[in-house]
């Protein structure tokens, strides 16, 4: 029987490559693309030798050229970490406009199955809490986060058109703040941010008085989420993510506790349009997809803080490389 064929853009990043993995495992072949703005093919170099794995260096707001069937195409290149699109805002709304246009396209060529990765940042900083997918957002769309958020809420309008007006058979998970191995350790985010401090007993940097609330999953949970979606019939989006909350004050004590370090904690200006509070409502996800994310934050911890120690000792063993 021939293999499955799936595209993934943004394969080399974080949550692309372990999506990449997965797909590999469940015996697809997959064609990744990546114009490596913001990942690296070190995410990838395990795959590279896979005869069913493919990497073509493509930046997907110019024209995809695939030859032959495409079963799926899975769309998850942008830069996602606040530091990253606001260093790259114009490349962060060419990728969510231009690029869901050219990916869409793909897709109703080769009458393939899409899915779009987008964010619980399309509900800005938000009124209601948790969020539900019913909830519209409240966004700031001439803010420093506007060129992520309103990227994403126009990939998935025209998601929504392509389904309507060519009957594309159309997907949209909604991420919540998700970490792991793999993430770049200067990604900026909050969880490598306080990882590598710790570590190194450098001071800890929360932002603002750390009372802003914030629920991390772990990847292998959100990749599983993702997985159940892809083979599933729902069309409408759907949240996934860790609905356990947290203060990015409690997450800094822990992250001390569990490196024990030495590291001080120390208070900076909160960013600009920074949500005070962000929690998904899973009940959709846990009813349709018999979902939930099993992880708890401690475990997940551990196991990224394995990892981010063994990669800074191999950046030491090989500064060129890092
Ligand atoms: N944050 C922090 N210190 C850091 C990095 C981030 O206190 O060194 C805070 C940030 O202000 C935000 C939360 O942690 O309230 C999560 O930030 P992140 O960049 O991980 O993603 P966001 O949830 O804002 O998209």
């Amino acid at each position: 029987m021939h293999k499955k064929v799936v595209v993934i853009t943004g394969g080399a990043g974080f949550i692309g490559s372990h999506l990449c993995d997965k797909l590999i495992k469940e015996d697809f072949k997959v064609i990744c693309l990546d114009n490596l703005i913001t990942s690296s093919t070190g995410n990838i170099k395990y795959l590279l030798k896979d005869k069913n794995f493919r990497f073509i260096k493509h930046n997907v707001t110019k024209y995809i050229d695939i030859r032959g069937k495409v079963d799926y195409v899975l769309h998850f290149a942008s830069p996602a970490s606040p530091v990253d699109y606001l260093k790259f805002p114009i490349q962060t709304l060419k990728v969510g406009s231009l690029g869901t246009h050219n990916v869409l396209g793909l897709c109703k060529e080769k009458r393939a199955k899409f899915m779009l990765a987008s964010t619980s940042e399309i509900y800005g900083d938000p009124l209601v809490h948790p969020q539900p997918e019913s909830y519209w957002g409240h966004v700031n769309c001439v803010g420093v986060r506007g060129c992520y958020d309103e990227a994403k809420r126009f990939s998935e309008a025209i998601t929504m058109a392509y389904h309507r007006v060519h009957r594309l058979d159309t997907k949209i998970v909604r991420i919540f703040n998700t970490y792991g191995p793999r993430m770049r350790i200067n990604d900026g985010r909050v969880i490598p941010n306080f990882i590598y401090q710790a570590i190194n007993n450098k001071p800890i940097t929360v932002y603002g008085e750390g009372k802003q609330i914030r629920s991390f999953c772990y990847i292998s949970d959100l990749i599983e989420g993702i997985y159940k979606l892809i083979l599933s019939g729902i069309n409408e989006p759907l949240n996934l993510g860790n609905p356990r909350e947290f203060t990015i004050i409690e997450l800094a004590n822990l992250i001390l506790k569990l490196t024990k370090s030495k590291s001080k904690i120390i208070f900076r200006p909160l960013p600009e349009d920074d949500p005070k509070q962000r929690q998904p409502d899973i009940s959709r996800a846990k009813r349709i997809l018999k979902w939930q994310p099993k992880i708890k934050l401690e475990e997940g911890l551990r196991m990224t803080m394995e990892w981010f120690k063994t990669e800074i000792i191999l950046a030491l063993l090989n500064p060129k490389k890092a």
